[in-house]
């Protein structure tokens, strides 16, 4: 089960990746420009009202995850919503694992990090060891450093969760590609340094805003998850 802590029809985040299947930040419409957070409040009764729901059609959830449109540790009371779901979650449905997929860029923020470290399992974006691919990747719309998120995933302790999102394409006329050896050597390094209890690898499942993108042949992502698995790092490919 999916919780947005944004509305629907916006999306907030500080990357703006060129795979993003909320589209770009904003899209340039007006309407979309209107974003504002689901109050702390209203998420929570929203959530008790559907597990409610669910429970009376004996059909709980097996995880409640926080992605939805953006980043959801930008929320200003993400610590409070972190902790009324895992307290919904224990009252309604004690077998549903939380999860937080995130870009981690908000991590240094200790209000942040303990909440990530509360949930079960929280997914911490690192799509490239060198800046240049990430600023073109993931688009950060402030100032952004691999070392400076390192460092900081570094303090996340045994919980770490990496997710890795790899394609290939052409985006701005220039060729995008985080799967040479060159990116996957530079991200196996990191990985030995950070030593993640699981990584997390995908590719392009649905349309995204670049459209001169491709998705990665499963056969690649598992070549690439056996280096990580040669780590002694667990590394599920989906
Ligand atoms: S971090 Fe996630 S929500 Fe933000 S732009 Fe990238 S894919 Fe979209």
């Amino acid at each position: 089960m999916g919780v947005n802590l944004l509305p629907i029809n916006s999306k907030l985040c500080n990357f703006d990746c060129i795979y993003c299947e909320c589209g770009w930040n904003a899209d340039g419409n007006p309407e979309k420009i209107q974003l504002r957070f689901n109050a702390a409040e209203e998420v929570h009764s929203e959530l008790e009202k559907r597990l409610r729901e669910l429970q009376s059609e004996n059909n709980l959830p097996d995880a409640i995850t926080f992605a939805g449109n953006g980043e959801p540790t930008t929320h200003p009371h993400f610590s409070q919503i972190v902790d009324d779901t895992l307290a919904l979650r224990d009252r309604y449905a004690p077998q549903a694992k939380v999860c937080v997929l995130t870009n981690a860029t908000l991590i240094q923020r200790p209000s942040v990090i303990s909440a990530l470290q509360k949930v079960d399992r929280a997914m911490l974006k690192l799509d490239s060891g060198f800046d240049e691919t990430v600023k073109v990747l993931n688009n950060p719309q402030g100032d952004f450093s691999v070392a400076k998120l390192v460092a900081a995933m570094k303090t996340f302790g045994e919980k770490l969760i990496v997710q890795t999102m790899f394609l290939r394409g052409m985006y701005k006329g220039k060729p995008v590609d985080n799967t040479t050896s060159e990116e996957v050597n530079r991200w196996l390094e990191i990985l030995k340094e950070l030593q993640p209890r699981e990584v997390t690898m995908y590719t392009i499942d649905r349309e995204t805003p670049a459209k001169d993108l491709e998705k990665i042949p499963l056969e690649k992502l598992e070549k690439i998850a056996k280096k990580v698995r040669v780590l002694g790092i667990i590394a599920d490919v989906y």
